[in-house]
């Protein structure tokens, strides 16, 4: 069977069922309901996944609270030491863990490779965080007084993943978190449960029989019932969740009835604007890396592509051109640039999208079928010459279609980019400085992230991940996003023998 050799390589038997549940540093038999994982590339069953059923999701998280009070109290370097270990674990796996993941995900290879290049990329920052964890000291009003800030370990991180980066972005969570003195409960996407397993057979490795022991739990199973139970759940403070912006409601509102706090990475509806002076050589391969890369299932997919009216004829013919040449197939054979889309449903919402598109008076310029090969969910990818003002264009379909839009200047291209509900990823394709500054300047795009010269997708891990509006605002992987996973502390220190009130108030006794 395809792919027969790369579940072997994570000890699973094609068809078999396996646990997907583990805590304190072993795989326990589970109870809940049985996950099917398939190959989107046949159509074929890979594995049964046994998720949590209550009692196995209350067990795994009272382990890792338990592991929790032991982890806080070790130094913040010792928890770095761990989790460069993690990276060198994952180092020395990327190629298994790649393969898998274009297994069972449906991305091609290279992408895979650079999912887990990600992982190690996040452990590295981490370990050097961890001897930066930094404080202030902040001078006090008060005579004899002063006042610290101080950044201590929150709890127990649920992590709620999405299918479309199984392993890299929550792996950014599980890098910080670690160095931080949070422990992990981690409910991966039910769409990729055998990657989540492979990873967490590699933290067994990498922390059973140390200090490190039981910092991670996985709780597989259904965003209802196991998802929802976490968001509920008092003894998991934190919760990272990243989905569509409808998670991200459900998250808010569960959370906000607990004091629950929240790191959300939501639904993107990414634009990049090409003016007319822009160098369209560069700008060509970052729009259809952008649209067509993961098969448009990233966060940061270009979506819509707002070129200049005077250019867009001579663009979108070359565009059209570019995607003729774009191999769909099977995403293991290092010659394609577009696999499958992850599921049957997937499909039926790239077509359902375009029927929509379409009546709503977009019209299809390339692309548009889906592909019979092989049993596997394969599509075009597809362009739609489409007008601002068509509803569809505010929504996030998470398949390759992107839609043309012309715009007649760089202000009504800034409108434009910024009348969705979405705020993730955004880039300008410009020669022109003043226009460039001006997109990146407050009156630009409104966007978490906003390039120059640069495409929506392909985001480095020194920089803050995450986006504004409905994409939930919250930050991972570099720059401070690790502030996400600690609670703030403020102390007040008086080491002189007067009780100094702070605003001057009299109150003696
Ligand atoms: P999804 O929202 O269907 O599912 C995401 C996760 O949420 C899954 O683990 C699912 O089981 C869980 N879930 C669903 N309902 C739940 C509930 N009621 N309670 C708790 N958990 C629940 O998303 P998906 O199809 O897996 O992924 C695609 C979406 O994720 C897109 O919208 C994409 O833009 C977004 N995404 C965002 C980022 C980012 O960083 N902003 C990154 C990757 C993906």
């Amino acid at each position: 069977m395809r792919g027969e050799a790369i579940l072997a390589r994570f000890g699973i038997a094609p068809g078999a069922t396996v646990s997907g549940v583990a805590y304190g540093g072993r795989f326990a038999a589970a109870g809940g309901a049985v996950t099917e994982t398939y190959d989107p590339t046949t159509g074929a069953l890979l594995a049964r996944v046994t998720g949590a059923s209550k009692d196995d999701y209350d067990k795994a998280a009272s382990a890792a609270r338990d592991a929790f009070l032991r982890w806080r109290a070790a130094p913040a370097p010792v928890r770095g030491e761990f989790v460069r270990r993690l990276g060198e674990a994952f180092r020395a796996r990327k190629e298994d863990l790649a393969q898998l993941i274009s297994l069972e995900n449906g991305k091609i290879l290279t992408e895979g490779r650079g999912e887990i290049q990600e992982v190690i990329d996040i452990c590295d920052l981490a370990v050097g965080q961890s001897r930066q964890l930094f404080g202030r000291v902040i001078v006090s009003e008060r005579r004899e007084h002063r006042v610290l800030e101080q950044w201590h370990p929150m709890g127990v991180l649920g992590i709620i993943s999405a299918f479309n980066f199984p392993a890299a972005v929550p792996g950014w969570g599980w890098a910080l978190a670690l160095v931080c003195g949070d422990t992990i409960l981690w409910k991966p996407s039910s769409l990729t449960p055998l990657v989540s397993i492979a990873c967490q057979q590699i933290f067994h490795d990498v922390t059973n029989g140390t200090e490190a022991e039981g910092v991670f739990a996985l709780v597989v199973g259904e965003g209802r019932t196991v998802g929802q139970t976490m968001l509920d759940d008092r003894r998991v403070p934190l919760i990272q969740a990243t989905g569509s912006c409808d998670l991200g409601e459900r998250v808010t509102a569960a959370l906000g009835k607990r004091g629950g706090k929240s790191i959300l990475e939501l639904g993107g509806n990414n634009a990049v604007v090409v003016l007319a002076d822009a160098d369209l050589d560069l700008a060509l391969p970052s729009v259809v890396f952008g649209s067509v890369g993961t098969a448009g299932q990233r966060c940061t997919s270009t979506r819509r592509l707002l070129l200049e009216r005077s250019i867009a004829p001579r663009f979108v013919e070359r565009l059209q051109k570019a995607y003729a040449t774009v191999q769909i197939g099977d995403p293991l054979d290092e010659r394609t640039l577009m696999g499958p889309l992850i599921s049957k449903q997937a499909v039926a919402d790239y077509t359902a999208g375009l029927t929509e598109i379409r009546r709503q008076g977009g019209k299809l310029v390339a692309g548009g079928n889906a592909l019979e090969k092989g049993g596997g969910y394969f599509v075009e990818p597809a362009i739609v010459r489409s007008t601002k003002d068509m509803p569809i264009v505010a929504e996030e379909i998470f398949a390759p279609i992107l839609h043309v839009i012309e715009v007649g200047s760089l202000e009504e291209a800034i409108e434009v980019n910024n009348a969705v509900p979405q705020g993730l990823s955004s880039g300008i394709f410009t020669n022109d400085l003043r226009k460039a500054d001006t997109w990146i300047s407050a009156v630009g795009s409104d966007c978490g992230m906003a390039n120059v010269n640069a495409g929506t997708s392909g985001a480095e891990i020194g920089g803050a991940f995450g986006g504004e509006k409905m994409t939930g605002g919250g930050r991972q992987s570099g720059s401070d996003a690790w502030k996400g996973y600690m609670r703030r502390q403020t102390n007040t220190v008086n080491y002189g023998s007067a009780a100094v009130l702070a605003q001057g108030v009299k109150f003696d006794v």
